[in-house]
């Protein structure tokens, strides 16, 4: 007998037990989720199907192109109740093979007759081992999954050595993190124990911690010789998702320190100053005209005092510096979302959001806020809306045109993907 029964998506999910967790908050995560593998899969396939296309084109011309052809797999490596899973084998085409792993017994037996009750037993398989385990049994390159999903409760730092390891090349990795206070800047310490990066308080902890999180993954992933690209990253209620992809290759992973960078936080200004861990120029010879080479760039020293009001700094990081977003992934997957408002009971919400992300700009980390920046200086606060009219001269000439855009421009605004409504 059920204890409740849940609707979400298209799938129905039957508790009979409360050890079991199941999160309602969580729906426009899995929402998103969803969004983003419909445009990765699609995306995935046709990008394998090319490069087999390539290579047996001497060989054979005669190539079928059966989506059928190119398998994607998905790990839900802490799955609970199976939603998640049950939600990516309904609404996400082109899906082969599901695993939904749990620890907890009482999990997998619920996963087990929501998989029945869904009717999705073709897709989804259970298992009953510790995440990390199963991982390291699908590290070899032809076990490995297209996909890997991490929804741990607190840090996922403790999965990532082994999910860098079992997701295919080209594949997608997503993280959940719900250590907020950690990662926002209130436990430093335990942030460089868990992440190996000291975070700092700051109005923009919520980037920062993506930021941190980020490293994290591409330091683990470096271990093996294989390295990240960002497609996705999201701050919302009381967590933080990633969407990266994973490739292999070693000279790549030489090129990870250009996109780190130490912290200086100005304990007095809040001034913020990067200092990149390492660069990557362009060092042509005649042999190999696209040789790049590594250098150690330079920056301020730990002692330093800030260059605007002479005070000390505190020294957070290291961050990842790079693009936190793939824009035009993040375009795809608004599209589609926008195509599709039907599909998820959070549209309206993933709409606001990922509009937002697109308006970021992808390469300038962090930010500061108005009222704080404008305070430093003993000035009165611009209104936001001045502030981007002032700053971006496109925009202007838009809005200056079209009234109803400075409406949704600012109802935009309160959609807040990483706290970027402050302002930068
Ligand atoms: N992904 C789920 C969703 O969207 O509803 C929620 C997952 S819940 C936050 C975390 C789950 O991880 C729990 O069911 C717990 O039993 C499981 N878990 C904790 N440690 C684990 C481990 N080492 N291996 C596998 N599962 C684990």
């Amino acid at each position: 007998k059920s204890l409740k029964t849940i609707k979400e998506g298209q799938a129905e999910i039957c508790l009979k037990t409360d050890k079991v967790f199941y999160n309602p908050v969580q729906e426009f995560n899995r929402d998103l989720s969803i969004a983003v593998l419909s445009v990765f899969t699609e995306e995935f396939i046709a990008e394998k199907l090319a490069l087999k296309q390539k290579k047996t084109q001497n060989v054979n011309s005669n190539i079928n192109n059966d989506n059928n052809q190119i398998p994607v797999t998905i790990l839900e490596a802490l799955s609970a109740t199976g939603l998640r899973s049950i939600r990516y084998a309904k609404e996400v085409p082109n899906i082969s093979k599901i695993i939904a792993n749990d620890l907890s017994k009482d999990a997998v037996n619920t996963i087990q007759e929501n998989i029945i009750h869904n009717n999705v037993q073709n897709i989804i398989e259970t298992s009953h081992d510790d995440a990390c385990m199963l991982m390291y049994k699908h590290k070899h390159p032809m076990e490995r999954f297209t996909v890997i999903d991490l929804d741990p409760y607190g840090c996922p730092s403790i999965f990532l050595d082994s999910a860098v390891q079992s997701v295919q090349d080209g594949g997608l990795l997503l993280v959940t993190a719900t250590d907020m206070a950690v990662l926002a800047g209130n436990s430093p310490e335990t942030c460089y124990s868990k992440y190996g990066a000291i975070s700092l308080k700051t109005k923009c902890c919520h980037e920062m911690a993506l930021r941190i999180l980020l490293q994290c993954i591409e330091s683990h992933a470096n271990r093996y010789g294989r390295y990240t690209v960002p497609m996705l990253s999201i701050s919302a209620d009381f967590y933080i998702r990633v969407f990266v992809k994973v490739y292999s290759g070693a000279i790549h992973c030489k090129k990870t320190t250009s996109k780190l960078s130490m912290v200086y936080q100005c304990v007095g200004c809040d001034n913020i100053t990067l200092q990149p861990l390492g660069g990557f120029k362009d060092n042509p010879t005649e042999r190999n005209p696209g040789q790049m080479k590594a250098y150690l760039p330079t920056g301020p020293a730990v002692g330093e005092r800030c260059t605007n009001c002479n005070q000390k700094h505190h020294l957070g990081g290291p961050i990842w510096s790079a693009p936190i977003h793939d824009e035009v992934f993040v375009s795809k997957v608004l599209t589609h979302v926008q195509e599709h408002p039907d599909l998820f009971g959070t549209a309206k919400r993933l709409d606001g959001v990922l509009s937002m992300v697109r308006e970021e700009l992808m390469d300038a980390p962090l930010y500061y806020i108005l009222d704080k920046m404008f305070g430093r200086v003993h000035c009165e606060t611009m209104p936001m809306l001045v502030m981007r009219l002032e700053a971006d001269p496109v925009a202007s000439h838009i809005l200056s045109q079209d009234t109803k855009t400075v409406i949704d421009l600012s109802e935009r605004a309160d959609a807040n993907p990483v706290s970027r409504r402050d302002g930068r």
